[in-house]
């Protein structure tokens, strides 16, 4: 018999955001969990109640299909739907719960984009990572970093565990701008915000500087996570290609004039993922050109310090502290990342409005970490530790080069910096960098596919790899893996090696 009780005191709320399919699905559930639907009743026809409530029978069927799908009803071939024996009972049943769970929020939650953790191995299982481009935690500097620490406390007591200024602990931001002047950018303390590491600034910096209807403009390949904050943020991006020289400054001003352009995100020096450093006449270009048309520019200074064969040049605020630059810095890449302190530094009419997003951020970076960095940099300590990594790192990139020039089948191509963290591969034509990487993880060795650095599936040509994160002699052995994998996927029927890389950008 076909029980309507349940829908005696039901009425849809059109007005809700829930979809009325989902609304139907709790209503029934509500009744199968209060009894008043026992097992075995029969559920009234989709059509019938579609009439009753005034929807689509597809409303209906799809409230249906929901509640079947989490185990409350089940049907007969064409004999209708009916509650589950058990099915109120069982409302303790955790599978049973994940899945309303998941059906309660199915609606709520916003479209995510995916991460990559396909190709991200488990840390500690031996495999050698050419993905990550973060410091050697070899190399931390922990038992000076816990003196200074420990000093710190002492010094400081209380005051060193309460909130600090939301816009950074004073003397680092001193600091910070003495360190950027030493690199050709004079800029006053009050210009300099410390952030939650860059990404902070980044996110900030997006949010203020990309009015809604306007792009993001991105280097592609580019950072992944700028790509990734761009889509939660719901922003258009377009790519500019790179090459040798760093950002094609003549395809930003072919795009410039199509597009409605919100700001531009850029590394200039050591650009991850291709290590290429923007010359000296595409800077004035770039400024010029940007200048012109009124485009803020976000330079993502994150690894210029990490020069390896003579002086990187400095950041573009070096020249003639121009007014639409904001730069992004970071301790993540030139000590260690924990403390999660970088700096974002804007132009004066911009420190208010980021100082506010900041505070409703976090209210504040942490306190103690930031006065500790301060310590360890007054004491001389990064530097020391800098000429170490540059000196480590430097030999880790000539490895790296070497093993891909002696392994790599002829028709490959790579990039070639002069410091930073991550070279660019172009894989031989045929060759897909997913499949690549795929296959190269299950012998051991975990790179990025190019698809990673494109916000539009761009990339299947080329591979990242990070040369900072592995021993010299591990560097090589995993060469020699990724090259065998290469050469083996161009023998298999199907792969085509036609002549040389496929159309390398750079
Ligand atoms: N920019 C680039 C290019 C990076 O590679 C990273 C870290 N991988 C960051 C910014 C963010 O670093 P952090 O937030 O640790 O300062």
């Amino acid at each position: 018999m076909v029980n309507q009780s349940f829908l005696d005191e039901f009425h849809l709320n059109r007005a809700e955001a829930t979809p009325l399919y989902l609304q139907i699905a709790e209503a029934v559930r509500g009744a199968i969990r209060s009894g008043r639907l026992a097992g075995g009743e029969k559920l009234p026809p989709t059509r019938d109640l579609a009439g009753r409530l005034d929807v689509n029978r597809t409303t209906v069927v799809a409230a249906y299909r929901c509640l079947r799908d989490e185990g409350w009803v089940e049907s007969g071939i064409g004999a209708g739907t009916f509650v589950r024996d058990g099915a109120g009972s069982g409302a303790e049943d955790p599978r049973r719960r994940a899945e309303e769970g998941a059906s309660f929020w199915a609606s709520r939650i916003p479209e995510m984009p995916r991460p990559e953790p396909r190709w991200l191995p488990h840390a500690g299982d031996g495999s050698i990572l050419f993905t990550s481009p973060t410091a050697d935690p070899e190399l931390f500097p922990v038992d000076r970093f816990r003196d200074v620490l420990d000093r710190v406390i002492r010094r400081e007591g209380a005051a060193c565990l309460d909130y600090g200024p939301p816009e950074g602990y004073g003397p680092l931001r001193d600091l910070v701008a003495e360190r950027l002047a030493r690199r050709g950018a004079s800029v006053d303390r009050s210009r300099v915000l410390l952030v939650n590491g860059s990404q902070q600034g980044l996110e900030i910096a997006l949010r203020l500087l990309v009015p809604r209807g306007r792009f993001l403009l991105v280097e592609e390949p580019t950072y992944p996570l700028a790509l990734r904050t761009a889509r939660l943020l719901d922003l258009p991006v377009r790519g500019v290609p790179v090459d040798h020289e760093g950002l094609r400054v003549d395809a930003l001003e072919r795009i410039l004039a199509e597009t409605p352009a919100g700001m531009l995100y850029t590394m200039p020096v050591f650009q991850n993922p291709t290590g290429a450093t923007l010359s000296a006449g595409r800077r004035r270009q770039l400024l010029a050109l940007a200048a012109r048309h009124g485009l803020p520019i976000v330079e993502d200074d994150y690894d210029a310090e990490l020069d390896y064969g003579g002086e990187a040049p400095g950041p573009l605020l070096a020249e003639g502290s121009p007014p639409g630059v904001v730069l992004l810095g970071t301790f993540s890449k030139i000590l260690f990342p924990a403390p999660r302190v970088g700096w974002l530094v804007v132009p004066e009419a911009l420190v208010g409005p980021a100082r506010e997003m900041k505070t409703c951020a976090d209210l504040s970076s942490g306190l103690l970490a930031q006065m500790a960095l301060h310590q360890f940099c007054r004491e001389g300590e990064l530097d020391l530790h800098l000429a170490r990594v540059r000196d480590r790192n430097g030999r880790r990139l000539a490895a790296m080069l070497a093993a891909l020039e002696e392994e790599m089948p002829a028709s490959a191509r790579w990039t070639r910096p002069a410091g930073g963290m991550t070279l660019w591969v172009w894989l031989p034509a045929g060759l897909d960098s997913d499949a690549v990487a795929d296959e190269a993880m299950k012998r051991g060795v975990a790179v990025s596919p190019g698809t990673m650095f494109f916000h539009d599936g761009r990339g299947r040509d080329g591979l990242r790899l990070s040369f900072i994160r592995e021993s010299e002699e591990r560097i090589r052995e995993g060469i020699a893996v990724l090259a065998g994998t290469i050469r083996e996927m161009l023998a298999r029927p199907g792969a085509r090696d036609r002549a040389g890389a496929q159309a390398p950008v750079l």
